[in-house]
């Protein structure tokens, strides 16, 4: 077997914070892997890397090239792409979820050892079966009608945005995109899925939807010190009018946006004033 891509003792550090070290890696031709790991683990980052985000150590090649002769933009053109808390790579997983997109149900030590550990699992046709059955619809799938997204919100008691991010629910919705789409529909993040209303709801999908589309249109969100696999910062992220901009004036109608991390750790921006 030929590998497609190959990593010995790959390391990514942050300037003195090492992020991951030591990692081989050969993945094949029609391989799938995912990568196992607690927050921490240096899933992201790893991917970051591969995709030219990052500085990537170590032994790297791809296509039989030295992957670091290889521009990021080529990179991109050759299917080598981070794609920002999408469905395509499963960064923004948490280990549990992880772990079931592998198909697998491993013991209490070996998800121990994941959480401290950055993995790899190669998934078999059967797997990746599994792991598409897990995922909720996708928000821009057609089939996912206003009755159906209505159904998954207000079918849980949950924060609705935290409904938004559970892939079992839904699949593909990130945290910057639950922000900004809670905040056009006006829906209080924090706010009971049971609670909201069937129109709030179809106003919350054709939200949601138009932001997903947008930000594909914009090549994706960066941030910061961020830079895309393009070279530049995504376009997205000048269009953000919740996420980031906390203590900002809502632009809709002037009050101070709120933050907070208290639904499932993640920062939530809202308008106190404006989202109910
Ligand atoms: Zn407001």
């Amino acid at each position: 077997m030929t590998a497609l891509l190959s990593l010995r003792n790959a390391r990514v550090a942050y300037g003195a914070v090492v992020a991951v070290e030591g990692v081989d890696l050969d993945v094949g031709e029609g391989e799938l892997v995912t990568l196992l790991g607690a927050n921490g683990a240096g899933k992201s980052s790893l991917l970051r890397a591969l995709s030219g985000l990052e500085k990537l150590e170590g032994e790297a090649t791809f296509l039989g090239r030295d992957l670091h002769t290889i521009t990021p933009a080529d990179r991109a053109r050759l299917g080598l792409v981070h794609v920002p808390e999408g469905r395509g790579i499963f960064a923004p997983l948490s280990v549990e979820e992880n772990l079931q997109l592998g198909g697998l149900r491993l013991s209490r030590a070996a998800l121990a050892a994941a959480q401290k550990d950055l993995d790899f699992m190669r998934l078999d046709a059967d797997a990746f079966a599994a792991w598409e059955r897990a995922l909720g619809p996708e928000p821009l799938d057609p089939e996912l009608t206003a009755e159906r997204f209505s159904g998954i919100i207000r079918g849980s008691s949950s924060a609705v945005k935290s409904i938004l991010m559970d892939q079992k629910r839904l699949a593909g919705v990130g945290n910057i995109y639950a922000n900004e789409a809670l905040w056009r529909a006006r829906v209080r993040p924090a706010r009971r899925g049971a609670q909201v209303t069937h129109p709030q709801c179809a106003v919350l999908l054709g939200e949601l939807r138009a932001v997903l589309t947008e930000s594909i249109a914009l090549r994706g969100t960066t941030f910061r010190d961020y830079r895309d696999a393009y070279g530049g910062r995504g376009g997205f992220a000048e269009k953000l009018q919740a996420y980031g901009r906390e203590g900002a004036p809502c632009v809709r109608c002037g009050a101070a946006l709120a933050a907070t991390h208290a639904i499932e750790g993640r920062q939530t921006v809202w308008c106190r004033s404006c989202q109910r």
